[in-house]
């Protein structure tokens, strides 16, 4: 019998296949694991992070209060920080005082970041036109920080950035990267959060004013920019704002919520630019 030399069936450094194929496979392979070390962490992140002292938000939010997006934010005039200072400790159990800024932005928005900070673009400011609304908006986030939100979206931001920087190979943790971690805390609440926040915000309506009208007007704030502005972030995380409003208003009727006429905003001159 002749003897046939041949290769090994086996062979590690030969594939039966093409070698495109096989690079497909290995990246397929390699983003399914990135994909699952994602969610993995970002359940850890869940439950962890109910469990992050308040000292330990309190120096995340101090670090975070060097961030280019609060350069030029301004503290707000007295009676805004009175009324989320009153939110605070009368409906909700944040156990530090909040500090509430200004920015200089035509964009209808409204933002908390980790440590008690809330900031109120100058748009958003200009578009309402009662103090309620502006404690349904400082309830809303107040809401966030109480159930902690935005640790939560701190840490899957954290958890995505370190993933693409080992992808990417171009891992540095500075102020850029740090501005997108925050683009990322905007953008990755859930509408379970929303709801939960939008329920704060309301309870805060109830202990300021007896009563819960102005969610509605908010809503109609961020809807009319909608379609003239993508990046107004209402319009992003809160994209079911009937869904929203309907749920407030049943809401209220299964509390017995009263509502009442709006208190109109006494014009306060805005910090200067
Ligand atoms: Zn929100």
């Amino acid at each position: 019998m002749k003897y046939t030399p041949r290769l090994p069936r086996t062979n590690v450094n030969v594939s039966p296949g093409s070698p495109l194929k096989d690079l497909l496979l290995m990246l397929t392979a390699a983003t399914a694991i990135m994909v699952g070390i994602y969610i993995a962490l970002g359940f850890a992140v869940d439950a962890l992070a109910p469990r992050i002292s308040y000292e330990t938000e309190l120096s995340i939010g101090r670090f975070m209060g060097r961030h280019p997006i609060l350069k030029d934010a301004k503290p707000a005039p007295q009676d805004i920080q009175e009324l989320a200072e009153t939110i605070r400790t009368q409906s909700t159990d944040i156990p530090f005082p909040v500090q509430v800024s200004i920015r200089q932005d035509p964009q209808v928005n409204a933002f908390a970041l980790p440590g008690g900070r809330i900031v109120l673009t100058s748009g958003i400011l200009e578009a309402i036109e009662s103090q309620n609304e502006l404690a349904f908006i400082l309830g809303h986030e107040l809401g966030h920080i109480a159930h902690r939100d935005h640790l939560r979206a701190l840490g899957r931001g954290l958890v995505l950035l370190t993933l693409s920087s080992l992808v990417l190979e171009s891992g540095d943790s500075s102020g850029a990267n740090l501005g997108k971690m925050v683009v990322l805390t905007e953008l990755t609440f859930t509408r379970r959060q929303e709801t939960l926040a939008d329920e704060a915000g309301q309870d805060a309506l109830m202990t300021v004013f007896g009563h819960v009208t102005g969610p509605e007007q908010v809503f109609s704030h961020f809807a009319k920019l909608a379609d003239t502005n993508y990046l107004t972030r209402f319009a992003l995380t809160h994209p079911e704002t009937q869904a929203r409003i309907r749920h407030l208003k049943d809401r209220a009727l299964a509390n017995g919520f009263p509502s009442r006429a709006l208190v109109p905003l006494h014009p306060e001159p805005l910090p200067a630019a």
